[in-house]
């Protein structure tokens, strides 16, 4: 389908039909004759079963004027008075029939084999002149294709490579949400969720996808959800492992959350602080940037956890009691930013300008308003290397190197990780008020 039509059932233009067909080859065991064209009507085909070759249908198209030549000249050397053929033919097939010798192999197109066996809609493709007859058998397609099941989730083309950089494969990557699921859904189950899908690989085109397209099994649950235009759409959600995968087997490689969970989804249960460092920062002003943050949450009794993203930064992340709904997180985060980059100017930016950004740390709180996402703890990225995010220590934050510590070629480091890692309390956010400005000034820097 054009990639940017709509979904519609009967024939348009915007679809292409391509009909599956099997091929294979057979061998010619005889031919018929032709009342109306040079050559011969049809080819008897055969297939080898038990050391006899067993009747598998005629072929009577496919052939130009020079095949027919040709392959009428090998036939006429070929003639025997006995059938090849173990079995007695069907009564059409004996009629005007010349055996040969079982030799030539022809490769055959084809609807299906019939119940008894016989090649449907057989359309002539070429002579194998490669192939002995005596190899030629009836195939079988293998049932699953090559698909493995992960969790019991078929996992289709596992052997594609999806981060040609590290030759990791779409199997790997199943293997490794699999291994990850328990860790990763205690977050992410029953959150609004955006796809990262890159159906040919990371270095190929990927897309964004927040909305239900109608192609995921019901594992990908929906929740109908009121957006900005006052309209209704399906977004989707998770919550058992079998859902994480079917997303992985339709392409997914990142996995971006809501801020709240469906069964509140005006009441978010997490605030993010999303530091986006100016390119010319190193990881080290990237760590102070987050401690500061830290001690600021802290100062108003919230509790956070730091989370490498995967890829440049880290995100702050503070539990919320799913009390305060959008209309009070938003503004509480904004002020929370606006405070800290008016104390710290050289520092921090508040604004997403790029111009502001000179040399700064951008504190993104804008990951917490309603329908906004921030990248899930345990979601690969879709970047070299394959980063993982990962909640870590703040304890362990001085040793780690960058943001994309963690990859998904190392999953039991990743793993370790999530044995071991810490929760910490839930905070109201109503309880802590709106003295945002008040409290931050009030709290004098401290430096780890
Ligand atoms: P990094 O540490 O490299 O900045 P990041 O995950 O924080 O990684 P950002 O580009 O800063 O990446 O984006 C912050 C969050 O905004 C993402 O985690 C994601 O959930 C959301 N986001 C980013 N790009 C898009 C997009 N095109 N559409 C929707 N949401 C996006
Ligand atoms: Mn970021």
């Amino acid at each position: 389908k054009r990639a940017d039509a709509p979904y519609r059932t009967g024939r348009s233009k915007s679809w292409l039909k391509s009909k599956c067909t099997r091929r294979q080859e057979f061998v010619i065991g005889g031919w018929s004759r032709s009342s109306r064209r040079r050559g011969f009507a049809s080819l008897l085909l055969g297939v080898n079963e038990a050391g006899k070759l067993r009747y598998a249908g005629r072929v009577g198209t496919g052939f130009d004027d020079r095949a027919l030549a040709d392959i009428g000249d090998r036939l006429a050397a070929l003639e025997s008075d006995r059938s090849p053929f173990a079995d007695a033919l069907p009564a059409e097939a004996r009629r005007g029939v010349h055996f040969v010798e079982p030799r030539l192999v022809a490769e055959v197109a084809f609807a299906e084999f019939t119940p008894d066996g016989l090649a449907r809609h057989a359309s002539f493709i070429g002579l194998r002149e490669d192939k002995a007859a005596g190899d030629v058998v009836a195939e079988t397609p293998a049932a699953t294709g090559g698909a493995v099941a992960v969790l019991g989730i078929t996992i289709s083309s596992p052997e594609r490579v999806v981060f040609p950089d590290i030759g990791l494969t779409k199997q790997a990557l199943a293997e490794y949400y699999a291994m990850i699921a328990e860790p990763m859904l205690e977050d992410m189950a029953d959150r609004p969720i955006s796809l990262v899908r890159c159906p040919q690989g990371r270095g190929r085109q990927c897309f964004f996808q927040r909305h239900d397209s109608g192609m995921f099994p019901e594992s990908v649950r929906h929740i109908p959800v009121i957006e900005a235009d006052a309209k209704s759409a399906d977004y989707l959600y998770v919550r058992e492992a079998a859902g994480l995968l079917a997303c992985v087997q339709m392409g997914t490689i990142e996995f971006h959350g809501w801020g709240s969970r469906v069964a509140d989804i005006e009441r978010p249960d997490r605030l993010v602080f999303d530091l986006d460092p100016d390119t010319a920062l190193g990881f080290d002003a990237v760590r102070a940037a987050a401690v500061l943050v830290r001690d600021r949450l802290q100062a108003h009794g919230l509790a956070s956890l730091p989370m490498l993203t995967g890829g440049k930064g880290v995100h702050v992340v503070a539990p919320l009691l799913p009390e305060a709904d959008w209309a009070v997180v938003k503004p509480w985060a904004r002020a929370f930013a606006e405070d800290l980059a008016a104390e710290f100017p050289n520092d921090f930016t508040a604004t997403m300008s790029k111009a502001r950004r000179r040399g700064r740390i951008f504190i993104d709180w804008l990951r917490n308003q309603r329908g906004a996402t921030a990248v899930m703890p345990f979601s690969v990225r879709a970047r070299e290397g394959a980063g993982v995010a990962v909640p870590i220590d703040w304890s362990r934050l001085a040793d780690i190197a960058g943001g994309n510590a963690f990859s998904a070629a190392d999953p039991a480091a990743i793993l370790a990780a999530a044995k071991t890692r810490r929760r910490v309390k839930s905070t109201s956010l109503i309880e802590v008020g709106n003295d945002v400005g008040a409290l931050a000034t009030r709290h004098p820097t401290r430096s780890d």
